[in-house]
């Protein structure tokens, strides 16, 4: 054997978030027509397919850029705490903050002033379901497919920054955030900053916190990304090694997932870079249509009749909602 002289194994990144939304429609308006994002699939959840699973990011739905729902209509309000993120953070080039806090302002956004975190600005936010929200000013990575049909190319969001995980053992969180190669890069307040060595989605803050309540406006898990299907079976075997119960792989479609809840309260996944989300439709059509696994299709005119429409244009929507 040769020596391996490759530095330590590590995810470059976070792929997706997914929180949990109420209205539905609500949550298509805000997403894609405050934040501009892209609403790359219509879908639902495989292991609840009477829930919708949409998701929106870059144009591409490229891996760092999208945040995922399961909506619920008149779901229960959770409550923010450990076994979440305190908030989730998109990344705005440098300058943009001034066209934010005006769209926020016309639109009704429940916003905060902005601060300075780490040398960076942040402008905390919020949803509909009121879930902590960011934007920071910082670096963008030109990989992002910024999505310019609503907020101009200067402006509009570049994928994520990263998350705070809100832990109820910091020691063991951080010891988990090791293991899967990020780095501890500083402190303020009552947050450490961890950084994995990725061009985007590469932050956590960390910060201890009381249990949190699951519900409409609370992050249900937070995916890191890795290459492949081989890489992920090594993170598999680390993961294993170093105590945590991961899962077997699952069969998302776009991405192949294994899931894991670290010690401190947040259930985490690893899912593949690809094979994304032009997978089963056009480019051009991303999110036009409900889009459902191969084992899911013979039941497609029942689940289609269950969901609600998401209140759009789409005459698919208008006939099969109810
Ligand atoms: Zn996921």
């Amino acid at each position: 054997m040769t020596p391996d002289s490759r530095p330590e194994p590590a995810v470059p990144g976070i792929h997706h978030v997914t929180a949990i939304a109420g209205d539905p429609r609500k949550n298509r308006a805000f997403y894609t027509g405050t934040l501009g994002l892209r609403f790359v699939k219509r879908t639902v959840n495989f292991d609840d397919p009477g829930t919708y699973h949409l998701y929106y990011g870059d144009e591409v739905g490229t891996p760092g850029t999208a945040l995922t729902f399961f909506p619920f209509e008149g779901a229960r309000q959770g409550r923010v705490g450990a076994g979440q993120t305190g908030a989730t953070a998109f990344v705005i080039p440098e300058g943009a903050i001034d066209y934010w806090i005006d769209r926020f302002d016309e639109r009704g956004v429940d916003r905060e002033d902005p601060i300075e975190r780490f040398g960076e600005r942040v402008l905390p936010f919020r949803d509909p379901d009121s879930q902590p929200l960011e934007l920071i000013e910082g670096a963008t990575d030109e990989a992002v497919r910024p999505w310019t049909e609503e907020v101009p190319e200067a402006s509009a969001i570049r994928g994520f920054h990263g998350v705070t995980l809100l832990s109820g053992d910091v020691e063991a969180t951080a010891r988990v955030l090791e293991t899967m190669g990020y780095e501890q890069r500083g402190e303020e307040g009552d947050r450490t900053r961890y950084r994995a060595p990725g061009d985007r989605a590469a932050v956590v803050d960390l910060a201890g916190a009381d249990r949190g309540v699951q519900g409409a406006g609370t992050v249900h898990h937070v995916a890191f990304r890795t290459a492949d299907g081989e890489s992920q079976q090594a993170w598999r075997e680390r993961l294993t090694d170093a105590g945590m119960r991961v899962t077997e792989v699952k069969d998302r479609r776009y991405f192949r997932s294994v899931y894991f809840r670290e010690p401190g309260g947040v259930l985490f996944e690893i899912a593949t870079e690809g094979p994304g989300f032009t997978r089963d439709e056009g480019l051009d059509d991303l999110g036009e249509e409900l889009k459902l696994p191969p084992w899911l299709e013979n039941d497609r005119e029942a689940i289609a009749a269950d969901l609600p429409a998401i209140g759009d244009a789409d005459p698919e929507a208008e006939v099969t909602g109810r």
